[in-house]
């Protein structure tokens, strides 16, 4: 895993290095007819080139919606996100989202073409052909080969989900953004999915903020996690979670780290319970 630590060998030096994406005491509120609910208070987090910045936190806690603040369609009531040091207003196609959803494919074009309608209208080709080659290109980087002219509808989840990222990636944003991608796939196929996807950084060193509201695939998967406490979403921690990778697990480093995390993200409730019980 040595390969890995590009993103933190930066955290700890190299001031000079600037964020692709600066959130400062971002705060994001929905307003309904009789509600106004806070989903994340002051939230402030800052992720570098090459990062795989990881947003983990319970369901509820602000996940999705810090997303869609930085993906710019929703607007911080307080607070400022930043890209590349621009203010976000709106979106734009330096952020590319995959969600976790099967359905985010259009359903009446193939593998290829759903790649190549992305790149000819999100401005990246402005010709076909080049379109058709970038598509290939990442079709093959997410080892569909083969299925190119296939349409979503005769592929499996796993795979509904390479072509989502082989789109995201052929986009070359600043950054993609992954909200909890592998949450409806089976065990075996998520934990292919989390192999792929680090094999992936190995080849491009895209950065990537990463979704999840699970511990272990947060450790896995992220170069630097951001623990949010229940709702509203507050930050918890920040840490390195570079040496960590499928090989180790089941090492008693790994448990103990998992444990931490999960006392990290429950303690407010643990408490909340003590005091309902003692009251
Ligand atoms: P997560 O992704 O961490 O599970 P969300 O960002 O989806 O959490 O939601 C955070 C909070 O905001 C939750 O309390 C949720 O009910 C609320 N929420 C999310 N989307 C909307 C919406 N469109 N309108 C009103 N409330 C919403
Ligand atoms: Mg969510």
């Amino acid at each position: 895993m040595g390969g890995r630590t590009a993103g933190a060998a930066r955290a700890g030096a190299a001031p000079e290095v600037a964020p692709i994406l600066d959130v400062q005491g971002v705060t994001l509120q929905y307003k309904t007819k009789e509600h106004l609910i806070t989903a994340t208070y002051r939230v402030d987090f800052r992720v570098y080139p090459a990062d795989r910045f990881v947003l983990l936190g319970p369901s509820g806690c602000g996940k999705s919606t810090l997303l869609k603040g930085v993906a710019g369609f929703l607007k911080p009531v307080e607070g400022e996100i930043r890209l590349k040091g621009k203010h976000v207003d709106a979106p734009g196609p330096d952020r590319v989202m995959v969600f976790q959803e099967f359905d985010q494919l259009l359903p009446w074009k193939t593998v290829r073409q759903n790649i190549t309608f992305a790149l000819v209208n999100g401005g990246r080709c402005s010709r076909e052909r080049e379109a058709d080659e970038i598509a290939m290109t990442y079709i093959r980087k997410v080892k569909l080969s083969g299925f190119e002219n296939t349409y979503p509808h005769m592929l499996s989840g796993g795979m509904k989900q390479r072509v989502a990222i082989a789109r995201g990636m052929a986009m070359e944003p600043d950054i993609l953004l992954m909200d909890e991608p592998f949450a409806s796939l089976d065990a075996l196929t998520r934990r292919q999915m989390q192999e792929e996807l680090l094999a992936l950084w190995d080849e491009t060193r895209f950065t990537v903020l990463f979704v999840t509201h699970s511990i272990e695939e947060a450790l896995l998967v992220g170069s630097r996690v951001l623990v949010l406490s229940p709702h509203p979403g507050q930050v918890k921690a920040e840490l390195n979670a570079n040496r960590h990778s499928h090989a180790n697990v089941g090492s008693p480093e790994f448990t103990a780290l998992k444990t931490r995390i999960h006392n990290m993200l429950f303690a407010d409730r643990v408490l909340e319970e003590e005091i309902t019980r003692r009251g």
